[in-house]
């Protein structure tokens, strides 16, 4: 069983994207629903998170103080390095536990925002990123969030640019509007299954 990872930019469609391959019967792990999971349930993770962060980054109920985490990160790259050094850890051992559970099938999706810039896409056989224009991916992103162009930019500082990543995938799907998306899934799918020894 094949591992794949799958990104693009902010806005990209790498979700949109993903439900398709879904479809199809391939699982898919969302990797940045994980690494909200594993805040509140990895054990070494919280202990690291409280060590680095404070015993004030979880509340006494044990759910997480997001404000107290985002006042420390934001607008402070370091710091936001040194939380993605431990979390990332955390959502690579819950992706390898998610693939234990799975069989029969001829591969498995890994969908993160940040599979490039966490290294990520190391521990995978083969990356497929999903590439949209700017202006076409701050107009989705305004109509989904209601985000601001500033916002967005300042999300994708963190991000390698389009050039960088797609120079490291091996696949890319267009969701730019000048292919339909369906029928790049429909043969990357079946290229990627014959890539199955
Ligand atoms: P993020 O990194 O912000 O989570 P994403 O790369 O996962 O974004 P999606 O959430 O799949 O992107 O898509 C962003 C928004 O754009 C969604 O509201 C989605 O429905 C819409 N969208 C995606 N592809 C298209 C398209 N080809 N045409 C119109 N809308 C699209």
């Amino acid at each position: 069983m094949l591992k794949i990872g799958i990104t693009g930019n902010i806005g990209s469609g790498k979700t949109t994207v993903s439900k398709i391959f879904e479809i199809l019967g391939i699982p898919v792990f969302y990797a940045d629903d994980a690494a909200k999971r594993v805040m509140v349930a990895d054990q070494q993770l919280i202990t690291e998170i409280k060590a680095a962060f404070g015993n004030e980054s979880y509340f006494s109920d044990g759910t997480l103080n997001r404000k107290h985490i985002a006042a420390i990160v934001f607008n402070n790259d370091k710091q936001l390095a040194r939380l993605n050094a431990i979390v990332h850890p955390a959502t690579f051992r819950a992706f390898d536990a998610w693939v234990k559970t799975i069989s029969n099938v001829p591969y498995v999706l890994k969908e993160a925002a940040l599979l490039f810039e966490s290294a990520s896409f190391k521990m995978c056989d083969y990356n497929i990123m999903v590439q949209a224009p700017f202006e076409s991916r701050v107009e989705r992103v305004i109509k989904r969030d209601g985000l601001t162009r500033e916002e967005i930019k300042k999300r994708e500082s963190y991000q390698f640019s389009e050039e960088e990543k797609s120079g490291l995938a091996d696949f890319v799907i267009k969701n730019d509007g000048s292919e339909l998306v369906i029928p790049q899934v429909l043969a990357l799918h079946e290229k990627i299954c014959s890539l199955v020894h």
